[in-house]
């Protein structure tokens, strides 16, 4: 599939737009249409129901150290200003940028690379923002360009080296960026915060600048002793958030990839640090296998744990989930989820104040005056085990997942091509989403066959009977066969069709939108019928 088709059906049957398309656009900013929100709202209910409501506290689920309690949180987007001073992501929460002074465009520093190209006796360094295939040939075509070759003297151009990160380069001097024809414009690198600032209250000034949170994981934090204080929950036991989370990505871009304005589900799970490295495991596995359940079945999803470098400043090891987006290089994967195991270091910052590491632990980062950096809330935030009358600070779990990510993977996966009898019976194209029917947007669609007979009354009775369990639709327009590849290019598991044999026997079609096979049910047992497909 490419992304460019799947771009285009999102739009062409209103799953996503850009915001504000009639001024030109936001960039990095994306509505969900009518079908989109539907979809988006199924992947945050499957998510809340599966980690949460239905959880079933009294078991042990298979491959957890023991049982677990859940429960959930809705915290602000703009909090305090010193838990982003506590957290790191005051201090730390950037990327390096450069700036091409001649295309105006700003690129990552850790994004952007190149290779070394020489034409008598002149070596240059050919950046590029993309990657793979693409990079080798865009970097040819710009080096031909710049040397003045043209195909027939291509041989004059030696290559040295293979692509390497502009990270790896000292003199800019020689560098040709990404988008433009001369060397050296683009700048040093510079720090870029990555959260959004506002004010809060109509006279404020500096002091009272705030920041839209960059993760929900912090209201959860923050709110921990709350939450013991106030439930009978004993560790270990999850809090879980979905909520919108906001950072000033450089390069927008990949659809919905990476916005900036997006929404996360969030677990934060406390546990004894003694059985820490055990649930870290059960999440990890966990949360993959939510996915393969909902449809992320095949080869495009992975589950790879990092490199003991690549860790977090907090972390004692962590796992990403990742999907191979059609719009990435063949090989190359983009993170859905990432699950962390961060030691006890969120809630002793909240309490001590902000840490660095320090040898093989952490201490509370101090200023020039020999005081913490960043202050923390001074409250006891240990948990106090009334079995063991052990008190200690927990250990976290946090699966941290992206709502817009995973809906945009489910469509990606579910986005398939085949051929399929028309009404004569003469083979035909068909696109259609193959989302799984917890998913899908609408559940069953229900039609007459033809707009008389009485067939429109008998088809809006079914219809009325499903609509208050399920997101019905009910469609008399057109031929059958246009009304069917309608419902199945938004994925629509179900079409429900009541037709001449209706009238006389009172049963009706249901057809299957994957396997168009067709079968007949009494048109009152339609309800149960759905119900028991869908859950199967
Ligand atoms: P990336 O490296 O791709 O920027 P990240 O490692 O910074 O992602 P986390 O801070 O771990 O991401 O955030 C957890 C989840 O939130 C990600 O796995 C992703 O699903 C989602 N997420 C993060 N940034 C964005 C974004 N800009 N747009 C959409 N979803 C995002």
């Amino acid at each position: 599939m490419e992304m460019d088709q799947l771009v285009a059906l999102c739009k062409r049957r209103g799953f996503l737009f850009q915001s504000s398309e009639i001024y030109g656009g936001l960039q990095g900013f994306w509505d969900y249409g009518p079908m989109g929100v539907e979809l988006k709202r199924n992947v945050r209910e499957a998510w809340w129901r599966d980690m949460v409501t239905a959880h079933d506290e009294s078991q042990v689920p298979p491959g957890a150290p023991s049982a677990y309690e859940m429960t959930g949180l809705d915290c602000t987007i703009i909090m305090h200003p010193q838990v982003w001073k506590c957290s790191g992501h005051y201090d730390m929460f950037h990327d390096f940028m450069v700036d091409c002074r001649d295309s105006k465009r700003r690129y990552r520093y850790d994004q952007v690379q190149g290779r070394w190209a020489e034409c008598d006796s002149r070596r240059v360094f050919v950046a590029t923002a993309v990657t793979g295939q693409e990079a080798l040939e865009e970097t040819q075509n710009k080096a031909m360009k710049f040397f003045n070759l043209r195909a027939k003297n291509a041989d004059r151009l030696t290559w040295n080296g293979p692509l390497v990160s502009l990270t790896t380069i000292e003199d800019f001097a020689e560098v040709l960026g990404p988008d433009t024809k001369q060397l050296g414009t683009l700048t040093q690198p510079r720090e870029f915060n990555l959260m959004f600032k506002t004010i809060v209250g109509a006279l404020g000034g500096e002091d009272d600048a705030a920041f839209l949170r960059p993760e929900t994981a912090q209201g959860i934090f923050v709110n921990f002793k709350n939450v013991v204080d106030s439930t009978r929950v004993k560790i270990p036991f999850g809090i879980a958030q979905i909520g919108k989370s906001f950072r000033n990505e450089i390069t927008p871009r990949n659809f919905t990839f990476r916005s900036r304005e997006f929404e996360q589900m969030e677990i934060e799970f406390f546990c004894h640090p003694g059985t820490s490295a055990e649930w870290y495991r059960y999440w990890r596995d966990r949360r993959y296998q939510w996915y393969v359940d909902l449809g992320l079945a095949g080869d495009r999803l992975r589950l790879r744990d990092h490199d003991p470098d690549e860790l977090s400043h907090y972390s004692c090891g962590t796992a990403d989930i990742e999907y191979a987006f059609p719009f990435l290089a063949d090989g190359e994967f983009g993170e859905l989820e990432g699950v962390a195991h961060r030691g006890d270091f969120d809630l002793r910052s909240h309490m001590e104040g902000k840490l660095v590491r320090q040898g093989d632990g952490f201490a509370v980062e101090q200023n020039e005056h020999g005081q913490p950096k960043h202050r923390g809330s001074g409250k006891d935030l240990t948990y106090y085990d009334d079995l063991t009358k052990e008190r200690y600070l927990p250990h976290v779990i946090e699966p941290s997942a992206g709502a817009d990510r995973a809906t945009l993977a489910f469509l990606c996966e579910a986005y398939t091509e085949d051929e399929v009898p028309d009404e004569k019976g003469r083979p035909t194209g068909r696109v259609f989403l193959r989302l799984h029917p917890r998913l899908a947007p609408i559940k069953a669609a229900v039609f007459p066959l033809v707009r008389k007979d009485g067939m429109p009354e008998v088809a809006r009775e079914i219809y009325r009977a499903l609509k208050p369990h399920f997101n019905v639709f009910y469609d008399e327009k057109g031929a059958v066969g246009r009304r069917y590849r309608r419902q199945d290019e938004i994925g629509t598991p179900f079409c429900i069709t009541v037709d001449g044999q209706t009238m006389q026997d009172g049963t009706v079609t249901i057809r299957d939108r994957d396997t168009l096979e067709q079968w007949r049910v009494k048109k009152e047992d339609c309800p149960d019928e759905i119900r028991r497909r869908l859950t199967a």
